[in-house]
């Protein structure tokens, strides 16, 4: 079984615990650089990117996260999307750089800044998919090396770089487990790839 870890230091990490346990890995909170040791994959969950910024900051994990995403595979969703990016928008801030992409904060505007929305447009196999957006973000430029697996009003909202997944939604959040499980199949992918 996969050892994922949810960084735990704000945020709804609790729920992509309870959503990584239903798609069949076992969830490890992590807070400190140590407990990044003998993970396989890590999911940053979303909450509010500046806060959990400088909570990474304080604790000195900026560094090792980058280290890890060097390594294995990170899946961010919302705020974490954010602090996998390679540059950020509205305000500016710093992140982990890890996607090639540019994404713009709190994009929606405030009349629709939270909603759940049907996605059709998606290459996860299976119906439309239902994704709460709170206070998302907006992919304004996503990099030649991503892969688009979902948009939602002509925007990317779930892309794939190398190791790396990200979301502008909450899939932690609906009891389709789709997307974890498709983070999941990366995580064995190269689990394996790197057993030969
Ligand atoms: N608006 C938040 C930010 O900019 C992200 C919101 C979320 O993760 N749901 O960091």
């Amino acid at each position: 079984m996969a050892v994922i870890g949810v960084l735990a230091l704000q945020g709804d990490y609790e729920a992509h615990a309870a959503a990584l346990r239903r798609a069949g890995a076992e969830p490890r909170e992590v807070r400190r650089a140590a407990e990044l040791d003998g993970l396989d994959g890590l999911v940053i969950p979303g909450g509010e990117s500046t806060s959990m910024l400088r909570l990474m900051e304080y604790y000195g994990l900026m560094p090792p996260l980058a280290a890890f995403g060097g390594r294995k595979p990170i899946f961010g969703t919302c705020a974490g999307a954010i602090l996998l990016a390679s540059e950020v928008l509205n305000p500016p801030q710093p992140s982990l750089g890890l996607i090639d992409m540019a994404v713009e904060r709190n994009a929606y505007g405030r009349q629709l800044d939270s909603r759940v929305a049907r996605i059709t447009d998606h290459q996860l196999g299976g119906g439309e998919l239902e994704a709460v957006f709170i206070r998302a973000p907006i992919i304004r430029r996503a990099g030649a090396g991503c892969r688009v697996l979902a948009t939602y009003l002509g925007d990317p909202v779930l892309v794939e770089s190398g190791l790396h997944m990200a979301a502008t939604f909450h899939p932690e959040l609906t009891p389709d487990d789709r997307i974890h499980r498709r983070f999941l199949e990366k995580v064995a992918a190269w689990t394996q790839a790197e057993a030969r």
